[in-house]
């Protein structure tokens, strides 16, 4: 028994911490996060968890930046912005799929589009900031 509430507590440490942030943390990152509040979370448990909540379709993955896997909690489609300096992920929120693009993937393909990963990349302000500022 308290085994397994251990286990929920520290399911639910590292969802929440996942749901509570949008820099689209690495495993890694979620791990250094926890680390004042939940110094008994190991690395393989962030792992192990991360994985699992991807395959529930809890959260998902946007594939690796710089060779680190990223997730996000937010499962809607949405579109990213990764800047090639820093690894930072960006939400482009205001920005929409374009119906478009899907319909022009189905006739291109000939198959049934359902999702789309949209994702752009190039330097983020902070770091076009840093730039200017050298
Ligand atoms: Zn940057
Ligand atoms: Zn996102």
């Amino acid at each position: 028994m308290e085994a397994t509430h251990k286990q929920f507590r520290k399911r639910n440490a590292i969802l929440n911490c996942l749901r509570g942030t949008d820099t689209h943390p690495s495993a890694e990152m979620v791990h250094q996060m926890l680390q004042s509040e939940h110094p008994d979370i190991s690395l393989a448990t962030v792992y192990r968890n991360l994985s699992l909540f991807k395959n529930q379709g809890l959260i998902q993955s946007l594939g690796t930046v710089n060779g680190i896997e990223r997730f996000d909690a937010n499962t809607a489609p949405h579109v990213h912005f990764i800047c090639t300096s820093c690894s930072a992920v960006l939400d482009l929120i205001q920005m929409n799929v374009p119906e478009a693009l899907q319909r022009s993937a189905e006739e291109c393909s000939g198959c049934s589009v359902d999702g789309c990963q949209l994702t752009f990349s190039g330097t983020c302000r902070d770091c076009l900031a840093k730039r200017e500022t050298a």
